[in-house]
């Protein structure tokens, strides 16, 4: 089949992979210049299953009140939000029940578990490198934070991720840079977990997609989607302003990047056998106009990626791998020679304009855990966007649209669910039975379908 996959994020390029893998003729329609350009960019890179849940808890709309005031907050609500953005809190509050959660947890915890299990094959088959750790150490302050954590602790008890509740030399022993200054009450310690560098594995398997004949056409946005047994897009190539292969030359210039095809500057209707729309935020405005109205949702968050320093006299300056401060739900990860922080839940305001007390927040838990470990001199911060749904779980298959495939709304796990959510979605395309119970991830769970 001739398949065309809007966005080339992490869902996008796994995607894109896997049903090339399957033999499919596929396109890969980007409009930034790269894979992994938005939201992919700079996450935290952890994959954990046992605690991929949905943000949409028992105790949520409390715990937002709670941190109105506080100058760490993990989750922010900008003042003056838009009427959208307040039906999908509404639709997030209904799903905090504690019924809705239970299931929608366990539904995205069984694809995580798939999910792991896929990105570990795919590592393994195509000898992939791209900064990987493993080992997930989460930290408890206190006897009150253990408290906290412990539904999940038995829900874990009831799957079968490894998991050791240690106490706080044995937290020292799993990660030595720890510092003994800040209170340290536990630790839940995740060996078969891991963290990663998500937009390194994108360009890897780019590359590895591109090598099966995957076709990527960058700076070209997907305008439009027309129905049918051959669905239609209708795309355009908008280069960046400062290229300088311009107008008539741009449809001769060699293909020297091998990835883009010469395009015209004018919009241009494409017929494919299928389309899978992995377009995260920009899924939305392509499959509105075909009565398709889902609730997602840019859940924004921050990042801060800085060189680790060397020191002949300290060897365990830094993480060893990835760890999480749950009181602040703040993750610090080893990638390579550096080390990134990321956290903050920030609903409304801006995409781009960053908030100050969010970075303070990741600059105190790092010092707090890591004091003096990285370059912060040389730190680079990232605001990116998490496409999430309100309930939690990401939407995947058949859209109800003729002719077009969903793989979208991941949120903040997006990462830990791109390999499964990818080889799922090939696989109902194909018309083969999935190989894990896929119950809820359908469009139907939202009542949204055409
Ligand atoms: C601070 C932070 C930390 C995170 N940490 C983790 C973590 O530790 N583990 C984890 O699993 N997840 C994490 N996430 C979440 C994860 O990063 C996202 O779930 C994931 O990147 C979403 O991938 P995506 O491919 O769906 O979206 P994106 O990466 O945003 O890709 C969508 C692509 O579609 C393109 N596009 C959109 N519309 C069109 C169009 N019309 N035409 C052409 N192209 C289009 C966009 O340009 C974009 O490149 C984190 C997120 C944040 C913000």
């Amino acid at each position: 089949m001739r398949v065309a996959v809007i966005g080339a994020g992490i869902v996008g390029v796994t995607t894109a992979y896997e049903l090339a893998a399957d033999g499919h003729e596929v396109t890969v329609f980007e409009h930034r210049g790269s894979v992994a350009a938005e939201g992919s960019f700079a996450n935290a890179g952890v994959v954990s299953p046992g605690f991929v849940a949905p943000w949409a808890a028992p105790g949520m709309p409390a715990h937002i009140l709670g941190q109105r005031f506080a100058r760490h907050a993990s989750v922010r609500v900008r003042p003056g939000l838009d009427t959208a953005t307040i039906a999908w809190l509404w639709q997030s509050w209904r799903a905090c029940r504690a019924r809705t959660y239970q299931s929608n947890r366990l539904r995205m915890q069984r694809l995580a578990g798939f999910s792991r299990e896929r990105l570990q094959r795919v590592t393994r088959e195509l000898k992939l490198d791209y900064e990987r750790n493993e080992g997930y150490l989460v930290l408890l302050r206190t006897p009150k934070d253990l408290a906290l954590v412990q539904p999940t602790l038995t829900a874990l008890g009831g799957s079968n991720s490894r998991f050791e509740t240690l106490d706080p030399s044995q937290c020292r022993t799993v990660e030595p840079g720890l510092s003994p200054e800040t209170e340290l009450h536990a630790g839940v310690y995740l060996p078969d977990d891991e963290v990663g560098n998500c937009r390194q594995f994108a360009s890897l398997l780019r590359a590895e997609a591109q090598r099966l004949g995957v076709r990527f056409r960058f700076h070209t946005q997907v305008q439009k989607l027309i129905e049918g047994r051959t669905p239609q897009l209708v795309h355009m190539y908008a280069p960046p302003e400062d290229s300088t292969v311009l107008g008539a030359a741009a449809e001769s210039a060699p293909n020297e990047a091998q990835d883009t095809q010469p395009m015209a500057l004018h919009p241009v209707t494409e017929g494919f056998d299928a389309v899978a729309v992995c377009a995260a935020l920009g899924s939305t405005a392509l499959l509105r106009p075909h009565g398709l109205k889902l609730p997602l949702q840019a859940v924004h968050g921050y990042s801060v990626t800085a060189p680790l320093r060397r020191h002949e006299g300290h060897p365990d300056l830094g993480p060893r791998s990835a760890l999480m401060d749950h009181r602040y739900q703040v993750t610090i990860s080893r990638l390579g020679a550096r080390l990134r922080v990321a956290g903050g839940l920030e609903i409304g305001g801006s995409p781009t304009r960053h908030d100050p007390r969010a970075l303070e927040t990741l600059y105190k838990v790092l010092h707090d855990w890591f004091p003096g470990s990285a370059r912060l001199s040389q730190a680079q911060t990232w605001k990116g966007s998490r496409p999430m749904l309100p309930d939690g779980p990401p939407v995947l298959g058949a859209s109800g649209i003729d002719g077009v495939w969903l793989n979208l709304g991941h949120g903040a796990c997006g990462w830990a669910l791109a390999c499964g959510s990818a080889r799922l979605l090939a696989d109902a395309l194909a018309g083969r039975p999935a190989v894990i119970d896929i119950e809820g991830l359908g469009v139907e769970r939202l009542g949204a379908e055409p």
